[in-house]
């Protein structure tokens, strides 16, 4: 593939928001590529890498990630993959006002041509609960798909991922005691994210992402078309 990278388009939004489930819209219908940083995070530590072996508690935890693995983490993949496509999603990045800069720094030097723009997803707290206490996603860490008990029903384990077979499992972050400590996160960092896009004049688009999923990669879509 020798597509020019046009976008990055950054998906910000509490955790259990939607931006997995928007992002796998979004590159089966519009061809973008998702960088979502969760699923490299449990990628490293299911192969065990070293890297892998540092962040595992972090994760298990509901904690952040140190700021300086999850930029190195980015930068190399930006530099492998991101010419490959058009859009690029970035998913769960930047989620501290020092990967913002970082990020909005490299771009300026790496990619002085690429259009940013921001979709916020907002979504009530009890909603937020209520999705990730049922989300179940693809144990394969290559895939990793995401479901929802309420779909799938009771004997959700009994199923498989229809992207890829695989078992279907719960993500230790899931638990409630986590999930807590992952809003908490989120609405600690969130006012300076979008305090350093506006200082650098990045479009915010927020979008009422209650309700389907469908209904979300609309309001998307829309927007998408109006900026062509
Ligand atoms: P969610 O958005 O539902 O919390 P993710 O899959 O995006 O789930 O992230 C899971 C975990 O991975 C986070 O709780 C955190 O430990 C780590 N992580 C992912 N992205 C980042 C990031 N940009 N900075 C720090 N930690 C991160």
């Amino acid at each position: 593939m020798n597509k020019k990278l046009q976008q990055i388009v950054i998906f910000l939004g509490a955790p259990g928001s939607g931006k997995g489930t928007l992002s796998r819209l979004c590159e089966d219908r519009l061809g973008w590529k998702q960088l979502s940083t969760g699923d490299l995070c449990r990628h490293h530590i299911e192969h065990g890498t070293q890297l892998g072996k540092e962040i595992d508690l972090c994760i298990k935890s509901g904690k952040l990630v140190a700021d300086s693995l999850i930029i190195e983490m980015v930068v190399q993949w930006l530099e492998e993959h991101a010419r490959e496509y058009q859009t690029v999603i970035l998913d769960g990045f930047p989620r501290t006002r020092v990967q913002a800069e970082s990020f909005l720094n490299l771009t300026k030097t790496a990619f002085p041509d690429v259009a940013l723009k921001v979709y916020q997803l907002i979504v009530p707290d009890q909603e937020i609960i209520e999705r990730i206490s049922t989300r179940v996603v693809c144990s394969n860490s290559n895939c990793q798909a995401i479901y929802s008990e309420r779909k799938l029903g009771a004997d959700w384990d009994d199923k498989r991922c229809v992207r890829c077979e695989s078992s279907l499992i719960k993500r230790s972050d899931d638990a409630p005691e986590k999930i807590a400590v992952r809003l908490d996160n989120y609405y600690q960092h969130v006012k300076n994210l979008l305090d350093v896009y506006k200082e650098a004049n990045i479009e915010i688009i927020s979008i009422a992402a209650s309700g389907s999923s469908e209904r979300v990669f609309q309001a998307v879509n829309d927007h998408e078309r109006m900026d062509a």
